[in-house]
């Protein structure tokens, strides 16, 4: 962590341009999830280290916009005492602080386009250098790396152990987008879709339930700028153009988990933990808790 804190920070990284284990699963298809690819975890002290590293682990997630990869990166993170890092909460964090930037990135951000490199990894290592302070090790990405050049930048600071690429069909993707709102106050992510997606060719059906707000938050939900149909199809446009090569980067490399997400949480989290072998550890730790 602190190395890529590091070397992210030294503006060599900016200039120089480019710098296991193979796994399916698929909870959609009902074929079974295999036993085979589980990383290999070592679970001491609430912490799941990656015990051919000796470290905490250093988890990306990747997906289309709205897929739900804050909410089980940030399940996970609680389970395993590894921090949750999602870039685009740390820009929409610097367009709320009126910074110099603010103005910069809230024009790139509502038309759904990608900002560059040089910011993402600024505001990164700070990010990673706070979290080093106060002594956090390991990491589960979210949003980051977005394109190959960033990932082949992410490569050149450090080893990441398990890529996950949740999916889901781009119709859910787009009613979930619209349908997600965020407490103001307290900042939680909730959803007032109540998607019913019929399948087709083979394909199951979704359903997700909404995921609605407390009553004390009711009053104080707010829409993401970027949440807007024309922009949400605009993000998604720009994923498959520039993210989607990374499942195959990642691919060729043996750590792509894929992950068909069934349905909404219920459905979803048991099949999440069952493909990454811990279901076991939310048991344990469920009843220590
Ligand atoms: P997200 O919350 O991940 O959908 O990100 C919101 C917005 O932040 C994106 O649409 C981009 O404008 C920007 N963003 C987040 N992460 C990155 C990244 N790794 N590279 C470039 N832009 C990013």
């Amino acid at each position: 962590m602190a190395g890529i804190a590091r070397v992210a920070r030294s503006s060599s990284i900016f200039g120089v341009g480019r710098c296991s284990y193979s796994t399916t699963a698929s909870a959609a298809s009902g074929t079974g999830l295999r036993a085979d690819h589980a990383p290999p975890f070592l679970h001491s002290g609430g912490v799941a280290r990656d015990v051919s590293k000796d470290r905490n682990v250093q988890w990306v997630f990747l997906g289309c916009p709205g897929v739900g990869k804050g909410t089980y990166a940030s399940r996970l993170s609680s389970l395993l005492g590894v921090p949750h890092i999602a870039t685009g909460d740390l820009v929409r964090e610097e367009l709320a602080s009126s910074g110099p930037l603010s103005q910069q990135l809230s024009e790139i951000v509502n038309q759904g386009k990608l900002v560059s490199d040089e910011i993402i990894i600024n505001l990164l290592s700070k990010r990673l250098e706070a979290g080093d302070a106060r002594g956090e090790t390991g990491f589960i990405l979210d949003g980051f790396p977005r394109t190959i050049k960033q990932a082949e930048i992410l490569d050149g600071v450090t080893d990441i152990d398990l890529v996950v690429n949740l999916k889901l069909p781009e119709g859910v993707l787009v009613e979930k987008c619209l349908g997600r709102r965020i407490c103001s106050q307290c900042g939680k992510n909730f959803n007032i879709a109540n998607i019913d997606f019929k399948g087709g060719d083979g394909k199951p059906g979704i359903s997700m339930a909404p995921l609605l707000p407390p009553s004390h938050c009711t009053s104080k939900l707010i829409t993401r700028a970027d949440d807007t149909e024309e922009v949400v199809k605009a993000r998604l446009r720009i994923y498959n153009e520039q993210s989607q090569p990374l499942e195959e980067y990642y691919r060729t490399k043996g750590k792509l988990l894929e992950f068909d997400l069934p349905g909404g949480i219920p459905e979803s989290w048991p099949r999440l933990l069952e493909a990454l072998s811990l279901d076991d550890y939310e048991e344990k730790r469920s009843a220590v808790a």
